[in-house]
């Protein structure tokens, strides 16, 4: 068997899992508003993959394409509108916002229970307390590429490079919740490699192109590559794919994490519905 990760694979797995789900909703379709501002390419380029994602699977979007000169006020009050419209059971707010806008005021403002990115605080303290039910997708994609592959976690000795909000932190707690004894590693982080050769399972979070090489990682080494950077004018991610010769599972870039993540946010506006509808969820 390959030692190379089809995470393009196992999103489309996953997504004919929600889809089916969805149908058994009986006609009932989970509804996510996007809030876009600005005419920023990639971000345009992203929501456009989301709404194809949730056409698939039978997610409603409603997308808010907005001037990018919009107030924070206003902002506030738009989330405030859909926190109260029962119709709606997530909301996405793209980032990056303009600099006037205040990040954590906005996505605060997010009701919780609607919160499909897992970005508010209080879903943050459920996954640090093992309860949470959204959480955040990239980081989930990850597990689920762990999980679908039989990885076993327990015990083990798991590195996450970078300690970002999005990313590096939420996929440390959870794999603290899954029994691997984590550790954090970060710029300040003192000799790196010393911790990369003990690992068992490395991610690595940092967006530095090409950056965890083969003399780093121990023979058997399961590699997840979560960065998304441009070399030499191709896609490529934080780990030389070199490593693949020494890794006993290697995520690519792209087809590995990519796809995961707009697939764990189905996964979430899916959830979120169910929630909202006190439908039970089996499995999270
Ligand atoms: P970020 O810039 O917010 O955080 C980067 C983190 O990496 C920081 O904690 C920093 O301390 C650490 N870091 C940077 N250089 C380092 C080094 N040389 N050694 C050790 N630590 C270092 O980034 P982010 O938002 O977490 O994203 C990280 C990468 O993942 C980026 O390439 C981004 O594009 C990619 N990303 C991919 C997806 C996806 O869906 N595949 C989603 C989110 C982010």
């Amino acid at each position: 068997m390959s030692n190379i990760i089809n995470g393009t694979e196992i999103a489309k797995i996953i997504k004919d899992e929600i889809k089916k789900d969805i149908e058994n909703l009986q006609g009932k379709k989970p509804c996510l508003a996007v809030i876009i501002l600005g005419n920023d390419d990639a971000s345009h380029i992203y929501v456009n993959n989301k709404n194809k994602a949730c056409d698939y699977v039978g997610i409603k979007t409603d997308t808010y394409f907005l001037d990018d000169s919009i107030s924070e006020v206003e902002l506030l009050s738009l989330i405030e509108e859909l926190n109260d419209d029962t119709s709606v059971n997530g909301i996405l707010v793209q980032l990056p916002l303009p600099k006037h806008i205040n990040e954590k005021n906005i996505l605060f403002k997010i009701n919780p229970l609607k919160d499909v990115d897992g970005f508010h605080p209080y879903n943050i303290g459920l996954l640090s307390t093992n309860s949470a039910t959204l959480k955040s997708c990239t980081p989930s994609g990850c597990m689920e590429i762990l999980k679908r592959y039989n990885v076993e976690i327990k015990g083990k000795n798991a590195l996450v490079i970078g300690r970002s909000n999005i990313v590096g932190k939420p996929i440390s707690m959870m794999l603290l919740n899954e029994d691997a004894t984590v550790t954090t590693a970060h710029t300040k982080t003192k000799d790196l490699e010393y911790l990369t050769k003990q690992a068992d399972i490395i991610i690595v979070a940092i967006g530095v192109a090409n950056f965890l090489k083969p003399h780093m990682v121990k023979e058997g080494v399961i590699l997840i590559d979560v960065g998304i950077n441009r070399f030499d004018g191709k896609l490529c991610g934080d780990i030389d794919f070199s490593c693949s010769n020494k890794a006993s599972l290697i995520t690519p870039v792209p087809g590995g994490v990519g796809p995961m993540t707009i697939t764990m946010l189905m996964k979430n506006c899916l959830i979120a519905y169910k929630i909202q509808n006190n439908i039970n969820i089996e499995e999270n």
